[in-house]
Protein backbone atom coordinates (compact mmCIF):
# COMPACT_ATOMS: atom_id res chain seq x y z
CA UNK A 1 0.00 0.00 0.00
CA UNK A 2 1.71 3.23 -1.09
CA UNK A 3 -0.62 5.52 1.15
CA UNK A 4 0.25 3.33 4.48
CA UNK A 5 2.05 6.00 5.65
CA UNK A 6 1.17 9.89 6.05
CA UNK A 7 3.73 11.69 3.85
CA UNK A 8 4.38 15.77 3.49
CA UNK A 9 3.98 17.26 0.37
CA UNK A 10 5.84 20.34 -0.94
CA UNK A 11 3.57 22.72 -3.59
CA UNK A 12 7.51 23.29 -5.29
CA UNK A 13 7.24 19.29 -6.01
CA UNK A 14 2.65 18.97 -7.49
CA UNK A 15 2.52 22.32 -8.66
CA UNK A 16 2.72 23.35 -12.59
CA UNK A 17 4.26 25.84 -14.05
CA UNK A 18 1.11 27.74 -15.43
CA UNK A 19 -0.28 27.05 -11.83
CA UNK A 20 2.91 28.70 -9.96
CA UNK A 21 2.58 31.57 -12.18
CA UNK A 22 -1.30 32.42 -11.51
CA UNK A 23 -0.15 31.74 -7.98
CA UNK A 24 2.18 34.54 -8.26
CA UNK A 25 0.05 36.72 -9.84
CA UNK A 26 -2.66 36.34 -7.15
CA UNK A 27 -0.41 37.40 -4.75
CA UNK A 28 0.39 40.61 -6.38
CA UNK A 29 -3.09 41.25 -5.82
CA UNK A 30 -2.70 40.21 -2.20
CA UNK A 31 0.15 42.88 -1.68
CA UNK A 32 -1.59 45.61 -3.01
CA UNK A 33 -4.74 44.82 -0.29
CA UNK A 34 -1.82 44.92 2.54
CA UNK A 35 -0.59 48.12 1.18
CA UNK A 36 -4.13 49.64 0.88
CA UNK A 37 -5.75 47.99 3.97
CA UNK A 38 -3.08 49.00 6.44
CA UNK A 39 -5.62 49.36 9.33
CA UNK A 40 -9.19 47.22 9.42
CA UNK A 41 -11.00 50.24 8.17
CA UNK A 42 -9.43 50.74 5.55
CA UNK A 43 -9.36 46.92 4.82
CA UNK A 44 -13.02 47.08 4.93
CA UNK A 45 -13.29 49.65 2.35
CA UNK A 46 -11.18 48.08 0.06
CA UNK A 47 -13.19 45.17 0.18
CA UNK A 48 -16.52 46.81 -0.58
CA UNK A 49 -14.58 48.56 -3.24
CA UNK A 50 -13.55 45.09 -4.93
CA UNK A 51 -16.79 43.98 -4.31
CA UNK A 52 -19.23 46.76 -5.63
CA UNK A 53 -16.72 46.55 -8.96
CA UNK A 54 -18.14 42.86 -9.04
CA UNK A 55 -21.63 44.00 -8.29
CA UNK A 56 -22.27 43.35 -4.96
CA UNK A 57 -24.72 45.44 -3.25
CA UNK A 58 -25.86 46.68 0.33
CA UNK A 59 -27.51 44.15 2.07
CA UNK A 60 -31.05 44.89 2.81
CA UNK A 61 -32.85 43.51 5.64
CA UNK A 62 -35.91 42.28 4.97
CA UNK A 63 -35.65 42.53 1.31
CA UNK A 64 -36.35 38.51 -0.44
CA UNK A 65 -32.73 37.77 -2.34
CA UNK A 66 -32.99 35.39 -5.41
CA UNK A 67 -29.92 32.87 -6.20
CA UNK A 68 -27.13 34.54 -8.02
CA UNK A 69 -27.93 37.87 -6.08
CA UNK A 70 -24.51 39.34 -4.07
CA UNK A 71 -24.85 41.65 -1.33
CA UNK A 72 -22.76 42.74 1.68
CA UNK A 73 -22.95 44.70 5.23
CA UNK A 74 -20.73 46.99 6.74
CA UNK A 75 -20.78 46.99 10.29
CA UNK A 76 -19.60 50.25 12.18
CA UNK A 77 -16.69 50.66 9.02
CA UNK A 78 -14.75 48.39 10.78
CA UNK A 79 -15.81 44.99 9.97
CA UNK A 80 -17.85 43.62 7.08
CA UNK A 81 -19.88 40.54 5.58
CA UNK A 82 -20.60 39.51 1.72
CA UNK A 83 -22.72 37.03 1.02
CA UNK A 84 -23.59 35.15 -2.47
CA UNK A 85 -27.26 33.76 -2.29
CA UNK A 86 -27.02 30.26 -3.25
CA UNK A 87 -30.04 28.16 -5.01
CA UNK A 88 -30.95 25.70 -2.24
CA UNK A 89 -33.21 27.02 0.76
CA UNK A 90 -31.80 28.71 3.89
CA UNK A 91 -32.91 25.64 5.56
CA UNK A 92 -30.09 23.62 4.15
CA UNK A 93 -27.30 25.89 5.80
CA UNK A 94 -25.08 28.93 4.49
CA UNK A 95 -21.12 28.18 3.89
CA UNK A 96 -19.36 30.42 5.78
CA UNK A 97 -15.50 31.75 5.68
CA UNK A 98 -14.38 34.36 8.79
CA UNK A 99 -11.19 35.93 8.72
CA UNK A 100 -10.68 39.03 10.33
CA UNK A 101 -8.90 42.69 9.55
CA UNK A 102 -7.62 43.97 12.76
CA UNK A 103 -3.83 43.61 13.52
CA UNK A 104 -1.37 44.00 16.50
CA UNK A 105 -1.06 48.24 16.21
CA UNK A 106 -0.18 51.07 18.14
CA UNK A 107 -3.45 53.10 18.77
CA UNK A 108 -3.24 56.94 19.63
CA UNK A 109 -4.54 57.53 23.20
CA UNK A 110 -7.86 59.97 23.25
CA UNK A 111 -5.49 62.84 24.59
CA UNK A 112 -2.48 61.89 22.62
CA UNK A 113 -0.55 64.80 22.26
CA UNK A 114 2.49 66.61 24.64
CA UNK A 115 6.25 67.52 23.85
CA UNK A 116 9.06 67.14 26.36
CA UNK A 117 12.62 68.08 25.55
CA UNK A 118 12.04 69.88 22.51
CA UNK A 119 10.12 67.35 20.64
CA UNK A 120 6.62 66.87 19.91
CA UNK A 121 5.41 63.73 20.39
CA UNK A 122 2.16 60.97 20.41
CA UNK A 123 1.35 58.90 23.40
CA UNK A 124 -0.15 55.26 22.24
CA UNK A 125 -1.95 52.23 23.89
CA UNK A 126 -0.91 49.30 22.26
CA UNK A 127 -3.71 47.17 20.56
CA UNK A 128 -3.45 43.07 20.05
CA UNK A 129 -0.34 40.92 21.39
CA UNK A 130 2.35 43.05 20.56
CA UNK A 131 5.87 42.16 21.43
CA UNK A 132 7.01 45.91 22.76
CA UNK A 133 10.81 45.64 22.14
CA UNK A 134 9.60 44.97 18.09
CA UNK A 135 8.01 48.42 17.54
CA UNK A 136 11.10 51.27 18.42
CA UNK A 137 13.55 52.04 16.04
CA UNK A 138 11.39 51.40 12.64
CA UNK A 139 9.64 54.02 10.14
CA UNK A 140 5.58 53.99 11.19
CA UNK A 141 2.56 55.85 9.43
CA UNK A 142 -0.76 57.46 11.17
CA UNK A 143 -3.88 56.41 9.52
CA UNK A 144 -7.34 56.31 10.54
CA UNK A 145 -10.39 58.24 10.95
CA UNK A 146 -11.11 61.96 12.69
CA UNK A 147 -14.93 62.18 12.79
CA UNK A 148 -15.61 65.89 13.46
CA UNK A 149 -18.49 66.86 15.90
CA UNK A 150 -20.58 68.25 12.56
CA UNK A 151 -20.69 65.08 11.36
CA UNK A 152 -17.82 65.25 8.70
CA UNK A 153 -15.68 61.93 9.08
CA UNK A 154 -11.74 63.00 7.85
CA UNK A 155 -9.53 60.36 6.40
CA UNK A 156 -6.06 59.97 7.62
CA UNK A 157 -2.97 58.51 6.19
CA UNK A 158 0.90 59.82 6.93
CA UNK A 159 3.54 57.97 5.89
CA UNK A 160 2.83 55.40 3.41
CA UNK A 161 2.96 57.31 0.36
CA UNK A 162 7.21 57.18 -0.48
CA UNK A 163 6.89 61.56 -0.59
CA UNK A 164 5.30 61.26 3.16
CA UNK A 165 7.70 61.72 6.40
CA UNK A 166 7.49 58.92 8.61
CA UNK A 167 7.28 58.63 12.14
CA UNK A 168 9.37 56.44 14.47
CA UNK A 169 9.60 55.26 18.81
CA UNK A 170 13.18 55.84 19.52
CA UNK A 171 15.18 53.04 21.18
CA UNK A 172 18.19 52.95 23.73
CA UNK A 173 21.68 53.26 22.62
CA UNK A 174 23.66 50.40 23.36
CA UNK A 175 26.16 52.25 25.11
CA UNK A 176 23.39 53.03 28.02
CA UNK A 177 21.62 50.13 27.97
CA UNK A 178 23.22 48.43 30.88
CA UNK A 179 20.29 48.44 32.84
CA UNK A 180 17.68 47.87 30.25
CA UNK A 181 19.75 44.58 28.88
CA UNK A 182 19.65 42.83 32.41
CA UNK A 183 15.95 42.83 32.53
CA UNK A 184 13.57 40.21 31.21
CA UNK A 185 12.22 41.11 27.50
CA UNK A 186 8.84 41.92 28.95
CA UNK A 187 9.95 44.20 31.33
CA UNK A 188 12.80 46.39 29.22
CA UNK A 189 10.06 48.23 26.99
CA UNK A 190 6.67 49.51 28.59
CA UNK A 191 3.76 50.54 27.32
CA UNK A 192 3.74 53.91 28.33
CA UNK A 193 7.38 54.42 27.19
CA UNK A 194 6.09 53.55 22.96
CA UNK A 195 5.60 57.57 22.31
CA UNK A 196 5.55 58.47 18.65
CA UNK A 197 8.21 61.21 17.35
CA UNK A 198 5.88 63.96 15.48
CA UNK A 199 8.28 67.15 15.24
CA UNK A 200 10.76 69.41 16.82
CA UNK A 201 10.32 72.57 15.54
CA UNK A 202 9.15 75.24 18.23
CA UNK A 203 6.25 77.21 16.73
CA UNK A 204 7.26 81.26 16.63
CA UNK A 205 3.83 82.56 17.68
CA UNK A 206 3.60 81.18 21.34
CA UNK A 207 5.61 80.78 24.17
CA UNK A 208 4.00 78.00 25.92
CA UNK A 209 3.36 74.44 23.78
CA UNK A 210 5.47 75.87 20.75
CA UNK A 211 5.87 72.27 19.83
CA UNK A 212 1.88 70.83 20.18
CA UNK A 213 1.51 73.83 18.91
CA UNK A 214 3.43 72.97 15.33
CA UNK A 215 2.35 69.90 15.26
CA UNK A 216 -1.56 71.40 15.73
CA UNK A 217 -0.91 73.35 12.52
CA UNK A 218 0.48 71.30 10.11
CA UNK A 219 -2.50 68.76 10.94
CA UNK A 220 -4.61 71.68 10.75
CA UNK A 221 -3.63 73.00 7.48
CA UNK A 222 -3.80 69.07 5.87
CA UNK A 223 -7.18 68.51 7.85
CA UNK A 224 -8.47 70.69 9.02
CA UNK A 225 -8.46 69.86 13.05
CA UNK A 226 -7.99 71.10 15.96
CA UNK A 227 -6.87 68.96 19.40
CA UNK A 228 -9.90 68.11 20.43
CA UNK A 229 -11.01 66.38 17.79
CA UNK A 230 -8.20 63.22 18.75
CA UNK A 231 -11.03 62.53 21.54
CA UNK A 232 -13.79 61.80 18.27
CA UNK A 233 -10.86 60.11 16.28
CA UNK A 234 -9.68 56.39 15.69
CA UNK A 235 -6.13 56.69 14.81
CA UNK A 236 -3.17 54.38 14.44
CA UNK A 237 0.39 54.15 14.36
CA UNK A 238 1.78 50.79 11.77
CA UNK A 239 4.52 50.63 10.39
CA UNK A 240 5.01 52.13 7.10
CA UNK A 241 6.53 49.64 4.74
CA UNK A 242 5.19 47.85 1.62
CA UNK A 243 4.37 44.21 1.12
CA UNK A 244 7.64 43.16 -0.30
CA UNK A 245 8.95 39.88 -2.18
CA UNK A 246 10.93 38.14 0.19
CA UNK A 247 14.08 35.64 -0.46
CA UNK A 248 16.23 35.26 -3.57
CA UNK A 249 14.02 33.39 -4.92
CA UNK A 250 10.79 35.60 -3.91
CA UNK A 251 8.93 32.67 -2.66
CA UNK A 252 7.74 34.61 0.51
CA UNK A 253 5.73 38.07 1.21
CA UNK A 254 7.23 40.28 3.81
CA UNK A 255 4.54 42.43 5.46
CA UNK A 256 3.02 44.08 8.22
CA UNK A 257 -0.62 42.95 8.31
CA UNK A 258 -0.06 39.33 7.31
CA UNK A 259 -2.58 38.30 10.66
CA UNK A 260 -5.17 38.22 9.08
CA UNK A 261 -5.38 39.82 6.29
CA UNK A 262 -3.75 36.58 4.49
CA UNK A 263 -6.61 34.56 4.68
CA UNK A 264 -9.25 37.68 5.01
CA UNK A 265 -8.28 38.33 1.24
CA UNK A 266 -8.71 34.67 -0.18
CA UNK A 267 -11.64 34.53 1.49
CA UNK A 268 -13.06 37.48 -0.29
CA UNK A 269 -11.56 36.53 -3.73
CA UNK A 270 -12.76 33.14 -3.58
CA UNK A 271 -16.34 34.12 -2.89
CA UNK A 272 -16.12 36.88 -6.26
CA UNK A 273 -15.58 33.75 -8.13
CA UNK A 274 -18.89 31.99 -7.20
CA UNK A 275 -21.91 32.56 -9.99
CA UNK A 276 -24.59 30.31 -8.72
CA UNK A 277 -23.37 28.32 -5.68
CA UNK A 278 -25.48 25.72 -4.16
CA UNK A 279 -25.36 26.94 -0.54
CA UNK A 280 -25.43 30.77 0.13
CA UNK A 281 -21.68 31.12 1.31
CA UNK A 282 -20.65 34.19 3.08
CA UNK A 283 -17.31 35.66 3.58
CA UNK A 284 -16.44 37.29 6.84
CA UNK A 285 -14.10 40.08 7.50
CA UNK A 286 -14.42 40.81 11.33
CA UNK A 287 -12.39 43.50 13.79
CA UNK A 288 -11.27 43.26 17.21
CA UNK A 289 -10.14 39.61 16.94
CA UNK A 290 -6.67 40.39 18.34
CA UNK A 291 -8.35 41.50 21.86
CA UNK A 292 -10.75 38.66 21.93
CA UNK A 293 -13.50 39.79 19.52
CA UNK A 294 -15.29 41.65 22.00
CA UNK A 295 -17.29 44.94 21.03
CA UNK A 296 -19.21 46.24 17.95
CA UNK A 297 -17.50 45.09 15.38
CA UNK A 298 -16.14 42.00 17.07
CA UNK A 299 -17.06 38.38 16.37
CA UNK A 300 -18.75 38.40 19.88
CA UNK A 301 -21.43 40.78 18.82
CA UNK A 302 -24.34 39.41 17.16
CA UNK A 303 -24.21 41.42 13.97
CA UNK A 304 -22.99 38.07 12.85
CA UNK A 305 -25.93 36.08 13.29
CA UNK A 306 -28.32 38.96 12.85
CA UNK A 307 -27.06 38.68 9.36
CA UNK A 308 -27.64 35.01 8.54
CA UNK A 309 -30.83 35.68 10.27
CA UNK A 310 -31.89 38.19 7.86
CA UNK A 311 -30.79 35.58 5.21
CA UNK A 312 -32.90 32.96 6.34
CA UNK A 313 -35.97 35.22 5.25
CA UNK A 314 -38.67 33.89 7.70
CA UNK A 315 -37.48 29.89 7.11
CA UNK A 316 -36.19 27.89 9.90
CA UNK A 317 -33.32 29.56 11.58
CA UNK A 318 -32.15 27.06 13.93
CA UNK A 319 -32.36 24.76 11.34
CA UNK A 320 -30.35 26.88 8.77
CA UNK A 321 -27.66 27.20 11.80
CA UNK A 322 -27.50 23.91 12.47
CA UNK A 323 -27.02 22.65 8.79
CA UNK A 324 -24.06 25.52 8.37
CA UNK A 325 -20.73 24.76 8.25
CA UNK A 326 -17.85 27.23 8.71
CA UNK A 327 -13.57 28.08 8.41
CA UNK A 328 -12.33 29.96 10.60
CA UNK A 329 -9.61 31.19 8.23
CA UNK A 330 -6.79 32.47 10.13
CA UNK A 331 -2.89 32.03 10.46
CA UNK A 332 -0.90 29.42 12.39
CA UNK A 333 2.64 29.53 13.59
CA UNK A 334 4.59 28.34 10.87
CA UNK A 335 7.82 25.84 11.93
CA UNK A 336 10.74 28.30 12.72
CA UNK A 337 14.29 26.64 12.50
CA UNK A 338 15.28 29.74 14.91
CA UNK A 339 12.98 28.86 17.47
CA UNK A 340 13.15 25.19 17.34
CA UNK A 341 12.70 24.62 21.17
CA UNK A 342 8.96 25.76 20.78
CA UNK A 343 7.59 23.89 18.51
CA UNK A 344 6.57 20.29 18.26
CA UNK A 345 7.70 19.29 14.54
CA UNK A 346 5.68 16.34 13.78
CA UNK A 347 2.52 18.88 14.22
CA UNK A 348 3.90 22.42 13.06
CA UNK A 349 2.90 24.11 9.87
CA UNK A 350 5.86 24.64 7.12
CA UNK A 351 5.85 27.05 4.58
CA UNK A 352 5.27 25.57 0.99
CA UNK A 353 2.99 22.91 2.44
CA UNK A 354 -0.07 23.82 2.17
CA UNK A 355 -3.13 25.64 4.25
CA UNK A 356 -2.55 24.77 7.51
CA UNK A 357 -5.20 22.34 9.49
CA UNK A 358 -5.65 23.20 13.42
CA UNK A 359 -8.20 20.72 14.75
CA UNK A 360 -8.23 22.38 18.12
CA UNK A 361 -6.62 25.82 19.45
CA UNK A 362 -6.68 27.30 22.74
CA UNK A 363 -4.02 26.48 25.69
CA UNK A 364 -3.45 24.68 28.92
CA UNK A 365 -5.21 21.71 27.84
CA UNK A 366 -6.98 23.04 24.81
CA UNK A 367 -8.67 25.64 27.20
CA UNK A 368 -10.78 28.29 25.98
CA UNK A 369 -11.29 27.21 22.21
CA UNK A 370 -13.56 25.32 19.93
CA UNK A 371 -12.62 21.52 18.51
CA UNK A 372 -13.61 20.32 15.19
CA UNK A 373 -15.35 16.92 15.15
CA UNK A 374 -13.47 14.42 13.25
CA UNK A 375 -16.35 13.58 10.88
CA UNK A 376 -16.97 17.26 10.23
CA UNK A 377 -12.58 17.55 9.39
CA UNK A 378 -13.27 14.14 6.90
CA UNK A 379 -16.03 15.52 5.16
CA UNK A 380 -13.97 19.13 4.31
CA UNK A 381 -10.29 17.04 3.67
CA UNK A 382 -13.17 15.47 0.93
CA UNK A 383 -13.26 18.68 -0.70
CA UNK A 384 -10.02 19.76 -0.23
CA UNK A 385 -8.72 16.48 -2.32
CA UNK A 386 -11.14 16.69 -4.76
CA UNK A 387 -10.44 20.02 -5.34
CA UNK A 388 -6.30 19.61 -5.52
CA UNK A 389 -5.71 22.06 -2.28
CA UNK A 390 -2.51 20.84 -0.92
CA UNK A 391 -3.59 20.72 3.25
CA UNK A 392 -1.48 20.13 6.13
CA UNK A 393 -1.73 19.97 10.09
CA UNK A 394 -0.95 22.36 12.45
CA UNK A 395 -0.60 23.02 16.03
CA UNK A 396 0.29 26.21 17.82
CA UNK A 397 4.07 24.93 19.55
CA UNK A 398 4.33 22.63 21.64
CA UNK A 399 1.92 21.84 24.38
CA UNK A 400 2.34 24.04 27.47
CA UNK A 401 4.82 27.00 25.70
CA UNK A 402 1.55 29.45 24.87
CA UNK A 403 -1.30 29.02 22.83
CA UNK A 404 -3.90 31.14 21.45
CA UNK A 405 -7.54 31.33 20.15
CA UNK A 406 -9.12 32.81 16.75
CA UNK A 407 -12.87 33.32 15.98
CA UNK A 408 -14.21 29.43 15.93
CA UNK A 409 -15.24 29.49 19.38
CA UNK A 410 -17.79 31.99 18.68
CA UNK A 411 -18.87 30.24 15.02
CA UNK A 412 -19.31 27.09 17.30
CA UNK A 413 -21.73 29.14 19.75
CA UNK A 414 -23.95 29.43 17.18
CA UNK A 415 -24.67 25.62 16.90
CA UNK A 416 -22.13 26.01 13.65
CA UNK A 417 -19.51 23.41 13.33
CA UNK A 418 -16.30 25.50 12.59
CA UNK A 419 -12.25 23.94 11.66
CA UNK A 420 -9.61 26.31 11.71
CA UNK A 421 -7.28 26.65 8.65
CA UNK A 422 -5.31 29.10 7.47
CA UNK A 423 -1.69 30.13 6.16
CA UNK A 424 1.59 29.76 8.39
CA UNK A 425 3.58 32.84 9.28
CA UNK A 426 6.79 33.24 10.42
CA UNK A 427 7.37 36.39 13.64
CA UNK A 428 3.58 36.63 13.85
CA UNK A 429 2.72 39.64 15.25
CA UNK A 430 5.83 41.48 14.69
CA UNK A 431 5.68 45.24 12.21
CA UNK A 432 6.93 42.54 9.31
CA UNK A 433 5.50 38.68 9.08
CA UNK A 434 6.34 36.04 6.63
CA UNK A 435 4.27 33.75 4.57
CA UNK A 436 4.58 31.83 1.96
CA UNK A 437 3.05 32.60 -1.81
CA UNK A 438 2.49 28.75 -2.59
CA UNK A 439 0.43 28.79 0.83
CA UNK A 440 -1.63 32.12 -0.15
CA UNK A 441 -2.42 30.44 -3.24
CA UNK A 442 -3.77 27.32 -1.54
CA UNK A 443 -5.69 29.18 1.04
CA UNK A 444 -7.44 30.34 -2.06
CA UNK A 445 -8.39 27.22 -3.66
CA UNK A 446 -9.44 26.08 -0.59
CA UNK A 447 -11.76 28.61 0.52
CA UNK A 448 -13.25 28.19 -2.95
CA UNK A 449 -13.91 24.59 -2.45
CA UNK A 450 -15.28 25.29 0.93
CA UNK A 451 -18.11 27.42 -0.74
CA UNK A 452 -18.55 25.21 -4.11
CA UNK A 453 -18.67 21.63 -2.33
CA UNK A 454 -19.87 21.14 1.46
MN1 LIG B 1 -5.31 36.06 13.65
MN1 LIG C 1 -3.19 37.43 15.81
Amino acid sequence: MSNLLRKAKNAYEIMSPEELRDAYEYCEGYKKFLDEGKIERFCVEYAVNLAEERGFEVFDYGKKYKPGDKVYFVQHNRAAIFAVIGTESPEDGFNIVAAHVDCPKLDLKPNPLYEDSGFALFKTHYYGGIRKYQWVATPLALCGVVCKKSGETLRVTIGLDESDPVFFISDLLPHLAKDQSSKPLDSAFTGENLNVLLASIPAKETETDALKTTVMKLLNEKYGIVEDDFLTADLSVVPAGRARDLGLDRSMILAYGHDDRIDAYPALLSLFELTSPAKTCVAVLADREEVGSMGISGMRSSYFADFLKALCCGYNERKAFANSAALSADVSAAYDPNFADVFEKQNSAFFNRGIAVCKYTGSRGKGGSSEAPAEFMAKIFRIFEGAGVLYQVAELGKVDQGGGGTVAQFISDLNIPVLDVGVALLSMHAPYEAASKTDIYYTHKACRAFFEKY
